[in-house]
């Protein structure tokens, strides 16, 4: 059985900027449908051994199984989504990330920016997010609908933000800019992004 993983955090810890209304929307009910279909699509198969990643990785790579895809990246990215998520976040990394940061992208101001116009002008829905390629080097990419940097594993994420509607639309109806600017202002979980960026950095050195 493939599990909805609970929140990191209580669901009113990120008022007011994202409402105890969204999350139950969000995540009791649109991340919990993905978790119970990609459960009724696996029962009874070999695919309800597999780990999600793998699960995905299969499912990707085989035309038929685009519902499944859809559902299991879904149930990952907002996993990750979630973590990518923090009470009294956002603003200016430190440490390693800020140093990344400022080589890849000519500093904050130039990433914000970047960051928030990809992901108002991502066409739909889907994510932005902060992945580190195989060189190293930090980027910024929207993908549309379920679609994740997991599927191929090439680029590693490090940070996420949801950009369907059904994240933001309750708070900020169709004001995108709006949410992504509280999102960078006031919700980026750079701990979280930071401990992705060492493991994939020491795992790039090991390589
Ligand atoms: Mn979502």
């Amino acid at each position: 059985m493939f599990k909805l993983a609970p929140l990191p955090f209580a669901k009113d810890a990120l008022e007011p900027h994202v409402s105890v209304e969204t999350l139950a929307c969000h995540y009791g009910k649109h991340h919990k449908a993905y978790v119970d279909k990609v459960n009724e699509l696996t029962k009874g198969t070999d695919l309800a051994d597999l780990d999600l990643v793998a699960l995905i990785r299969k499912a990707a790579r085989d035309t038929t199984q685009k519902t499944l895809f859809n559902n299991a990246a879904q149930v990952w990215n907002h996993d990750f989504y979630w973590q990518s998520l923090a009470p009294d976040g956002g603003g200016e990394p430190g440490g390693a990330l800020a140093e990344r940061i400022e080589r890849d992208f000519g500093g904050y101001d130039n990433f914000r920016k970047t960051f928030s116009e990809t992901a108002v002008g991502q066409f739909g829905s889907g994510y932005c997010w902060l992945v580190c390629g195989a060189d190293g080097k930090l980027k910024i990419q929207a993908t549309a609908n379920a679609e994740t940097p997991i599927a191929d594993g090439k680029d590693v994420p490090l940070l996420t933000t949801d950009v369907w509607e059904h994240a933001y639309y309750l708070d900020y109806q169709n004001r995108r800019a709006d949410y992504l600017d509280t999102f960078l202002d006031h919700l980026v979980n750079w701990a979280f992004a930071e401990a992705n960026l060492a493991a994939v950095t020491r795992r790039q050195a090991a390589a």
